[in-house]
Order: structure tokens, then sequence, then C-alpha cells
């Protein structure tokens, strides 16, 4: 159960007593002109999660967009005029963070990644992106580090231009914009007589990777993304791409600019390359070994392990998930997310969303809980105050006094159950209720 009877009743003590003062303040606004809109809202839990740990019978406060009080229902005054939302069975969360998505792309089995980048108009991925944060907003995901436009330029910088000016509803955006390769290390590929388009951008040798860096951060970069390594020809295992040299003069620049770097690698060398040249998540991470996990421990890198990406990729290629024996590439994938765990590593919550659909991203947290043997309160850890913390992000990912209000509501109690997550009842951003 989510509360104790004494919390319950404290809990509900609380909002009759606000109710009480709400309904002298409407009577008094009745006998005049017009009720003020409240900006000062009381929320009333069965509990509250904070972002570390749950606490049954706590009430939140907040005021325009901020978290003004948290704490025992006893404790906490709302003033006079302010409106109550009572959110009874229900635990109340900082709004989740998703840590790798790709606004900017669809799901695989409906498109290729290939035909998305070649055949689909910049204008069309636009609107479907429109749909795509929507959707991540209502599944309860305030904030979104998007990685990388595939093909679609600096795309990702105009919706997060449109979601902070109000124009559409969605998440708070951290974007990559176009994310930087090797030349030839990426694609599409087809006929090698022609040059088609790519889906990042190519750079090379000292002065190009500086080059392309500053470009992508004077267009609104707020993250750097590189791939450290990829497979070269179709159905070959990846191999590293870019020299070490290239890597560390990325994470300079970037570093010097206030930018962080983010790698896309999943062999040894290339991880080992990205975490030396001071990167600060490795995401995928697909063939790490115990020895480079335990330098990400080290250098202080965190892993986002993106296990629904897979997960979702070998079912598109026809595994029948809990019918047909594993593949390969799931077993390596939860003995290097083990060797990772086992090195203390601190773990990244997200996804690869995007090749599953935006709105499914809890999908990575219940497998991380079913098939990777975290506790749900990991999860929730990760998805919140974790992603915060190595997101620089001291504004959010916790319910604390002068936090921003992003707060979301589920049914239940998602510590306990994780798929409690799709069961989101109310969604606020900035003290405004899009849910
Ligand atoms: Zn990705």
């Amino acid at each position: 159960m989510l509360t104790s009877p004494r919390s319950f009743s404290a809990r509900h003590l609380a909002c009759l007593l606000f109710a009480v003062a709400l309904s002298g303040s409407l009577a008094q606004a009745q006998s005049t002109v017009q009720a003020p809109t409240p900006t000062t809202t009381l929320l009333c839990p069965a509990a509250v999660f904070d972002g570390k740990e749950t606490h049954a019978g706590w009430v939140v406060l907040v005021s325009g967009n901020k978290i003004t009080a948290v704490g025992p229902a006893a404790q906490v005054t709302a003033p006079v005029g302010a409106r109550t939302l009572d959110l009874a069975n229900q635990t109340l969360l900082p709004g989740l963070i998703e840590g790798h998505s790709h606004m900017l792309l669809h799901p695989y089995n409906e498109t290729s990644w290939n035909d998305q980048v070649l055949t689909e108009s910049q204008a069309l991925r636009v609107a479907r992106a429109t749909a795509h944060a929507q959707r991540t907003l209502l599944a309860g995901f305030t904030t979104a580090r998007d990685l990388g436009t595939e093909g679609a330029g600096y795309a990702d910088v105009g919706l997060k231009q449109a979601i902070d000016q109000g124009i559409i509803p969605g998440p708070r955006l951290l974007v990559a914009t176009r994310a930087l390769v090797a030349t030839g290390s990426y694609g599409p590929k087809l006929s090698t007589d022609v040059t088609l388009p790519q889906g990042a951008q190519e750079a090379d040798g000292v002065e190009g990777v500086a080059r392309a860096t500053r470009e992508q951060m004077g267009k609104g970069a707020d993250v750097i993304k590189v791939y450290s390594d990829y497979r070269w020809g179709k159905g070959e295992p990846s191999h590293p791409t870019f020299s070490q040299e290239e890597l560390t003069v990325i994470v300079q620049t970037a570093k010097a600019a206030g930018r962080p770097v983010v790698a896309h690698s999943s062999t040894p060398e290339g991880i080992k390359r990205a975490i030396l040249a001071g990167v600060e998540t490795i995401e995928h991470g697909d063939n790490g070994t115990p020895e480079v996990f335990k330098l990400m421990k080290q250098h202080g890198v965190a892993f986002c392990p993106t296990v629904a990406a897979g997960d979702a990729i070998l079912q598109y290629q026809g595994w029948r998930k809990g019918q047909d024996p594993e593949p390969a590439r799931v077993q390596e994938k939860r003995a290097s997310v083990a060797a990772a765990r086992k090195a203390g590593v601190t773990f990244v919550m997200g996804g690869d969303v995007g090749v599953f659909a935006h709105g499914d991203n809890a999908r990575e947290m219940e497998l991380l809980v079913r098939d990777y043997g975290f506790t749900p309160l990991e999860v929730l850890q990760q998805a919140t105050s974790g992603n915060a913390t190595v997101f620089h992000l001291a504004d959010r990912g916790r319910i604390a006094t002068g936090l921003l209000a992003d707060l979301i509501a589920v049914q239940g109690d998602p510590t306990k159950d994780v798929s409690a997550l799709r069961q989101v009842q109310m969604v606020m951003k900035g003290g405004v209720v899009y849910k």
C-alpha cells in the first residue's frame, strides 16, 4: 500500500483545511469581481518520491513555475487563494528525464533509418517531431536529451524554440544537433557512385573537428555527440573511427564553451578513447569489457546502455521475444551491463527513443527491471535525480523547494512496480498542467 492510515489522514486534513480556506476566498471573490487566476497550487498525493526516496503523506506547494514548499501535510500551509489538486492513491514524482532520444526519428519497423534520412522531407520529419514531443511530455518526460537529428540538420534547435516559446507542448530539450562522424564511417551507404546526404556531420583532422564542433555550438548545440566507433561496412562489426587526438580536440573545444561531449561507443577501443578524451557519457557500450568499465568509473564517465533499442531492433528483425531463444546480442548486452554495474559505473536512463515509439519511453525502465536486474527504485533514481546530476541540471530532477515545478503523478507506487509509470495521471511542467 502507499500510505499508512496516519499519514493518509494527515494528508486529507491538510487538503480539507485548505478547501475551507479556498471556499472562503472564492465566496469573497464572487462578491467583488472575478477570482484571480490561481498561480499557487497545493498538490496532495498519497506519497511523494522526491528523486531519491518516497515519503508517504507529503504534499507539495507550487507557486508560478517553482516548487515553494514540500513536506508532511501538517507542516505545509497554502496561502489563501491557492487551488488544490487532490491526487488520491497517486505518487507524485519529479518530471522524468529521458537520457537518449531522437525526436526526428520514428520507429524503424515503420520506415527504415535509411529511408527516413533519404526520402523523408525535413518538413515531414519536423511535423512528426512535434507530435513526438507532445507524446513524450504526456508520458511524463518533462526533459529530454535529444542526441542527434539523423540527417535533419538543425531542426532540433527550432523544435526546442517552439517548445520553449509555448507554440507546441513538449519536454525541455537538450539538443545535440547534427552529431559528428568521421568521413566514410556513417550512413546511409548505397552505390559507391553516389554521394549521399549523411545522418550526421562528417569531419576529420584536428582543425576539421574543431571547426565542426564550433559550427554546431554556434547553431545551438547544448551538447556535442561524437561517434567514436561505427560499422564501416554493412554487416561488419564496429571499429574505432576518430583518433585519440581528434576526440580530445572535440572535447576541449566543447568544454571551453561549457558544452559536454557524449560518445556513441560500443567497442572497447572506441569506449577507451572517448573516456580518455574526456567525454561525459558513453551511449550503448554493447561490447564494453570489465577493463573499460573500470576506466569509466575511474574517470567519472556515466553509462547510458539504451537496452530498449537493441531489444526493439532484434524484434523488428524477426526475434519473437519470449518464444525464440535469446539472441547472442542480448546475452552480450546483459553481460556488459552487469560488468558496468560491478565496476560501480553511474547509469543514465535513456532508451534511444525514436528507434521505438516516442511516448513509449517507459520501455527502457521496464526492461532494466525485468531483464537487467535493476530495482524499480534504482531506475527511478536514474530517470530523475541521477540524470539531472549527470546532465548538470541543478534546477530539476528532485522535488525540493526552489526547483522547477516539473512534476508528474502516477497511479500506484512506481518504486515498487515500474509499470505504474504507464499510468501517468498528471503532468506539470514549469507549474503549467498539461495533463
Ligand atoms: Zn541514438
